[in-house]
């Protein structure tokens, strides 16, 4: 498995986890729940940052445009919102201008 093809595996295994532990009809709320820190190693893995224009397009393994927090399928809570829970970091948001390589595009 090249390495490429195994950080798109590893990737849509993470995405395909959170899935798991989503509860339908379970709608996030960010009111209350702490920012995720740029320094937290998961989101450190993950490559999190919370501003997407920082990062360069040739790094993502995903080529879509455009890429950030809030037009990740993985998102939750509310358009508009500055920060927004995500089903990759749980207890937390996110920044809506944020990115991490698990982004994926909504369906
Ligand atoms: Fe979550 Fe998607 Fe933002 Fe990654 S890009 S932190 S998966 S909302």
């Amino acid at each position: 498995m090249s390495k490429i093809a195994r950080r798109k595996f590893i990737q849509l295994s993470a995405v395909a986890a959170a899935g798991c532990f989503v509860r339908p009809g379970a709608e996030a709320r960010a009111q209350g729940m702490p920012q995720l820190s740029e320094d937290d190693p998961v989101a450190k893995s993950m490559k999190y940052t919370h501003d997407a224009s920082t990062v360069d397009p040739a790094s993502r393994a995903n080529p879509a445009a455009e890429q950030h927090c809030a037009n990740c399928a993985l998102v939750q809570g509310e358009d508009g919102e500055a920060w927004r829970p995500c089903q990759i970091f749980p207890g937390k948001v996110v920044s809506a201008n944020g990115w991490c390589s698990v982004w994926a595009p909504k369906a």
